[in-house]
């Protein structure tokens, strides 16, 4: 059995795929940088919330559910919020519950865990106020016109996650405009700002709002750490990896003499579309949201995981048609398995855990977050199934063998324990067909369905062939099997 192979991910900051070993196994803690939200999320975004949806779930699998603390947060203090609630002229709770809600019904309807923490920036600011005070008075930051800023000099393992120098990013560093005569070293980074549009919290640094990065260190310390200051896991897309991530090591690892921000640190890649990357200045950006109205979540979600996370995703109608095509092939299987009736007895959770198919879909993940061998392995899961399915046919419904019966059994508890993993299949197999469909459209299905059923019954061939027709006509499939006849869109 090999059921015990250890957990091993690749950590960006030692760059070395390494075994993973949480601080407390009945508390393991993970940090994934969330939304800013003022308007909806794209594809780009979807990707680095599923990669970090594989891992909760794999913790959970491996550790216990309520042995694993995931926190995302959403920021809702923002420059771009807001200057949008300028210029819609409305509160700016209104935008950020708006695009809250939305993003969290995204990522839901892309199959994606609810976080166990979903901490939001506007309700953490005591905390980072806090943070930054700590770093001003241990002299890693500075006051200055009205800011206050983190210098980059203090701290020399600065560069370390990125692997950038932190010789050439003090001289070489962009400055915005009229930063120049408030900061000692061009790549110091920015801890609080003068209050904007009468948008401010009172501190000792004067009325103002906090930085990114600040945010993220102050309720990564507040969420998760309930004893120390290290968290095991810290994710999120290669975009964020400088200067965010950079920046909240920076903070936290000097606020909190010496100690780890986080002992692993979890990049995904780039998602391009073709050739290009994504970008609102080529004009490509596809947005959940917009993508939800043509596929389904699952057909998204697949899609997203098609690529291992340390590949870049190249994201085309054709990757996302091929992903129909696949979970269209796998929900017939299981529409098949379903209308035969097997008698399963419900098998134990130690005796699915104990199932060499499940075995081999969990150590793909366990190796580095596997995905493209876990969905190759479970492509041969169904073709297994099939072959039995196929056996089954050969019996009268209900006088199965015992042993045909104990090897779907198996397979079925595998595909469960998959399905729980991955975050797919996830659907009825029989609404599954039925997707985007008017109630009004549905009712005609069945109704045809059910013409042609009974018309055979009957054997009036003539009849049963035009329900059949009538339905092609409207792009649906009659299907007759040994339960009747099901419908399902071609
Ligand atoms: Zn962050």
């Amino acid at each position: 059995m090999t059921q015990n192979l250890p957990l091993k991910i690749y950590n960006s900051l030692t760059r070395k795929k390494e075994v993973f070993k949480p601080q407390n196994p009945d508390r393991v803690t993970m940090y994934n940088c969330g939304p800013t939200v003022y308007s909806y999320a794209h594809i780009g975004n979807a990707r680095a919330a599923v990669v970090a949806d594989i891992l909760f779930r794999l913790l959970r699998e491996i550790y216990g559910d309520s042995s694993v603390v995931y926190a995302r947060n959403i920021t809702d203090v923002d420059d771009k919020i807001i200057k949008r609630a300028k210029e819609d002229n409305v509160e700016i709770h209104e935008i950020t519950e708006k695009f809250a809600d939305i993003y969290n019904k995204d990522l839901a309807a892309i199959g994606c865990l609810r976080p166990t923490e979903q901490p939001k920036c506007t309700e953490y600011i005591d905390s980072m106020v806090k943070m930054i005070s700590l770093l001003i008075s241990k002299k890693f930051a500075y006051m200055s016109d009205n800011h206050v800023f983190f210098d980059v000099s203090r701290f020399e393992d600065y560069g370390n996650l990125s692997g950038n120098n932190l010789e050439d990013l003090i001289t070489g560093a962009r400055l915005e405009e009229g930063e120049t005569s408030r900061k000692r070293n061009n790549a110091d980074f920015v801890l609080w700002k003068p209050e904007l549009d009468g948008v401010g919290w009172n501190s000792p640094f004067g009325k103002g709002r906090p930085g990114w990065h600040i945010e993220c260190s102050a309720m990564a310390q507040d969420v998760l750490n309930s004893e120390g200051y290290t968290i095991d896991i810290h994710c999120g897309g290669i975009d964020l990896k400088f200067p965010h991530h950079e920046n909240e090591i920076a903070q936290s690892v000097c606020a909190h003499d010496g100690a780890p921000l986080a002992n692993y640190w979890v990049h995904n890649e780039f998602l391009n579309m073709g050739d290009e990357k994504m970008s609102k200045s080529i004009g490509n950006v596809q947005l959940i949201n917009d993508l939800l109205d043509d596929w389904d979540g699952e057909v998204i979600r697949l899609s997203l995981i098609k690529a291992h996370y340390k590949s870049e995703l190249v994201w085309t109608k054709q990757l996302l048609q091929e992903s129909k095509q696949n979970l269209d092939r796998w929900y017939r299987v299981l529409k098949r398995l379903s209308s035969i009736d097997f008698q399963f007895q419900k098998e134990t959770r130690e005796t699915l855990s104990l199932a060499p198919d499940f075995d081999k879909i969990i150590n793909c993940l366990k190796s580095d977050l596997n995905t493209v061998g876990a969905i190759s392995e479970l492509e041969s899961l169904f073709d297994n199934l099939n072959v039995l399915l196929n056996e089954a046919d050969k019996y009268d419904n209900g006088d199965f063998p015992i042993s045909l019966i104990k090897k779907v059994s198996e397979v079925k508890n595998a595909l469960e324990g998959v399905s729980s993993l991955l975050g797919i299949l996830v659907s009825d197999p029989f609404k599954w067909f039925k997707r985007k469909v008017s109630d009004d459209d549905e009712s005609l299905f069945d109704a045809l369905a059910h013409r042609r059923e009974m018309a055979r019954k009957s054997k009036d061939w003539k009849s049963a062939d035009e329900a059949r027709d009538e339905a092609r006509a409207h792009g649906v499939i009659l299907e007759d099997n040994a339960s009747g006849t099901t419908w399902r869109m071609v």
